[in-house]
């Protein structure tokens, strides 16, 4: 099993642990590479939510503190998750979200309450799924443009309550056809993607992010991947990585994208 995850949160945004025992966590399982990546400030869409300028300061410090005692056992690395509508802070490396859709001057967050997006697309899409869908990946095609990000997270975040497809039908046309333009667009840009077991850890989901239909065409489109858990507490971190590996397997994929300690990704076969 893959021994290395790169999008972790921790009690300096919304995660249950701070970072010493994520990173000891981490250490215990048996990983060789680790990062957090701290939620942005998410203040425009949630009062309070992520880490302003300052937080993230005493954030950085934390982890070059921890990276150095760790030194010859772990690699630790320095991220930050932005999210596609936020403002772009910066870290040694940038995870690039997309949690909400802006739709008439109304933020509306994706993955906050199944009722609070329910009420949402009724009140601003006339009840449309597939109308929220299409501005949702209108949006995220344009995450790397405004955030530079180096790696896509979460790609079909909006699912989160859709397990049954009891909202929307992921394998129509009018689903896969505007997530499909987007993936090519950022797919082109360069990003790898995630696949990301969070929504199963926290019991939403029953596979991860992004459905296996996406990720045989991310495959089929000459795609690049990293596998991550997303976890908000140390109980969580390599989650159900052996399934995530297996459907990658099952999806065409035989590499993964890993951060390297000098910069940049190096691969490992799956
Ligand atoms: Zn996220
Ligand atoms: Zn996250």
């Amino acid at each position: 099993m893959l021994r290395a995850d790169f999008h972790t949160h921790t009690s300096f945004c919304d995660g249950k642990n701070t970072p010493r025992e994520m990173v000891r966590a981490a250490w215990e399982k048996g990983f060789t590479d680790f990062g957090i990546s701290g939620h942005a400030d998410y203040s425009f869409c949630d009062p309070g939510f992520g880490m302003s300028d300052a937080v993230l300061e005493r954030y950085k410090q934390e982890l070059f503190k921890l990276r150095e005692e760790y030194r010859g056992r772990m690699n630790l690395y320095i991220g930050i998750e932005l999210d596609c509508l936020g403002p772009v802070q910066s870290a040694e490396y940038v995870i690039g979200s997309t949690h909400c859709v802006c739709k008439n001057e109304e933020y509306v967050s994706v993955d906050d309450t199944e009722e609070r997006l329910t009420e949402a697309v009724a009140r601003l899409w006339d009840g449309d799924w597939y109308a929220f869908v299409r501005d949702y990946f209108e949006t995220e095609a344009t995450v790397y443009e405004r955030t530079k990000c180096d790696w896509v997270g979460h790609f079909d975040l909006l699912t989160k309550f859709n397990e049954g497809f009891r909202h929307f039908d992921e394998t129509r046309d009018a689903y896969l056809e505007p997530a499909l333009a987007a993936m090519r667009r950022l797919n082109g840009e360069g990003l790898p993607f995630e696949i990301n077991t969070g929504a199963m850890s926290r019991g939403y989901r029953t596979q991860p992010y992004p459905g296996p239909a996406l990720l045989k065409e991310l495959h089929a489109m000459g795609g690049r991947i990293l596998i991550n858990s997303d976890s908000h507490q140390a109980d969580t971190i390599g989650y159900a990585f052996r399934e995530a590996e297996r459907l990658a397997w099952e999806c065409g994929f035989r590499r993964v994208c890993l951060l390297s300690p000098g910069g940049g990704f190096r691969e490992a076969d799956l």
